[in-house]
């Protein structure tokens, strides 16, 4: 915070006189860190009033931060969500996603399309990624600009730590004096949730687990089993706690990524940001894990920005990982794409904004608008619409049950997502198979991803 004193008037033409014939030097660029932590429902960190201290470090950020209280992905799983992320571009025209076709087939990105990475190379940066979801393999195409892209894929029982994860990358970082993009992918809510040692009972406490688990053997990791597994109240509770000790897992890194930066004394020049590619539904609408629909607890997501230079506060505004995409490049000085979507979230957000969403990894393809307090989602193979109404935060969805309203609001929606999307149409994706290796499909299959339905 500037401070200037009632003198500084009259002694401002000296110092214009002391300056002249030496300009100062342009300030340094910031460096960019964008941590994106997987399967993170913004409903479930205590930053955003989960009952349990799952964000303790984030809550911490989160006071010297701009938080976003509605803030939502443009699609429900991670290879849409993550290349919307890195290009501003909706999935309908990146086309990262699955072959609705064939359940083995996925899409790489398109290659034309300029990515955050990209970009700020051309600005002179130095980028980096550190990424453990296998959808992020580099056959997808989501390595694009960066110099560094640490893949590690991961299966249902293996893959890297995210504190392991986040020390390779302040290794990087302190190895790197030019201005930095680095791009922090953490794993660890993703399911199967497997907290690390010291943090487990933390909150699902002492005693015999409800659920045996088994629950999380490959079999029982298929779509079908995953759906139609009945669980008691009080097993899904424990599963719910046990997700929790995940956030904290993960939130411990986040807490080593800000002493880290701290340290290397670069915490002065650096942005932050902290979102996820999509959430998690424990059952909100009947249902387990996610990439199978477009509710709240799926592409609402927590937002976090802190720059030294922006004050701290908390937004109502609808804002989108389009938006992130924008102000991330103009902190920068860089120029996004004419084709991007999203505004730089330091300037005026408008009241009225709509936020599209699409693809789902199974099921059938749809599309959804959000505005204000409603949410309608298309189903494309149908064209039946259903309108929902949110709560605070955009997420809770209840369905409106009076036709006679839904009538009157539906048509509006349905204006704003042709206008957003071009069309209502499901598009086939250009054809662009992503190459996959033995091991990214073995992974996959690991997670119960390549069951088909
Ligand atoms: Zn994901």
């Amino acid at each position: 915070m500037r401070h200037y004193l009632p003198g500084m008037i009259s002694i401002l033409p000296l110092l214009l006189l002391a300056c002249r014939g030496a300009p100062p030097p342009p300030a340094r660029p910031p460096d960019l860190v964008l941590v994106v932590v997987d399967t993170l429902r913004a409903d479930h960190l205590s930053l955003y009033g989960h009952p349990r201290a799952t964000s303790p470090n984030l809550d911490a950020v989160g006071t010297e931060a701009v938080v976003f209280e509605r803030a939502l992905s443009h699609a429900g799983w991670t290879l849409p969500a993550m290349a919307s992320i890195l290009t501003g571009r909706l999935p309908s025209e990146h086309q990262a996603t699955r072959d609705p076709t064939d359940p083995l087939r996925f899409n790489r990105m398109d290659p034309q399309i300029p990515t955050m990475a990209s970009l700020l190379a051309d600005q002179g940066y130095r980028t980096a990624a550190w990424v453990n979801n296998t959808y992020m393999a580099p056959e997808f195409a989501l390595n694009k600009g960066f110099e560094v892209y640490d893949y590690e894929g991961s299966g249902a029982y293996d893959g890297r730590s995210a504190a392991a994860t986040v020390q390779a990358a302040l290794a990087w970082l302190a190895a790197s004096d030019q201005p930095a993009f680095a791009f922090v992918h953490i794993m660890e809510p993703h399911y199967p949730y497997l907290p690390p040692p010291h943090l487990q009972r933390r909150f699902t406490g002492p005693g015999e687990p409800p659920v045996d688990l088994l629950f999380f053997s490959p079999a029982e990791l298929s779509t079908t089993a995953r759906w139609t597994k009945s669980f008691t109240p009080e097993q899904r509770a424990w599963i719910e706690r046990l997700y929790d000790e995940e956030i904290l897992a993960a939130d411990e890194s986040i807490g080593d990524l800000v002493a880290g930066l701290q340290s290397q004394g670069r915490w002065d020049h650096t942005v932050l940001a902290v979102t996820t590619d999509h959430g998690e539904e424990l059952w909100d609408h009947g249902a387990f894990e996610h990439g199978h629909a477009l509710y709240g607890e799926l592409i609402r997501v927590p937002l976090v920005l802190r720059a030294p230079d922006l004050p701290a506060r908390r937004v109502q505004h609808l804002v989108d990982h389009a938006d992130l995409f924008q102000t991330l490049l103009a902190m920068a000085d860089a120029t996004a794409p004419a084709e991007a979507h999203g505004t730089d979230l330091r300037g005026i957000l408008d009241p009225d904004r709509a936020v599209l969403s699409e693809d789902c990894l199974y099921g059938p393809p749809r599309v959804a608008l959000t505005q204000g307090d409603q949410r309608l989602i298309v189903n494309l193979d149908t064209r039946v619409a259903n309108l929902f109404r949110l709560d605070q935060g955009a997420q809770g969805d209840a369905k409106v049950l009076d036709d006679a309203l839904a009538n009157q609001l539906a048509p509006a929606l349905l204006e704003a997502m042709t206008q957003q999307r071009g069309d209502l149409m499901l598009r086939t994706p250009a054809a662009r198979t992503a190459p996959l290796t033995p091991q990214a499909i073995e992974q996959l299959r690991s997670l119960g991803y390549l069951s088909g339905e």
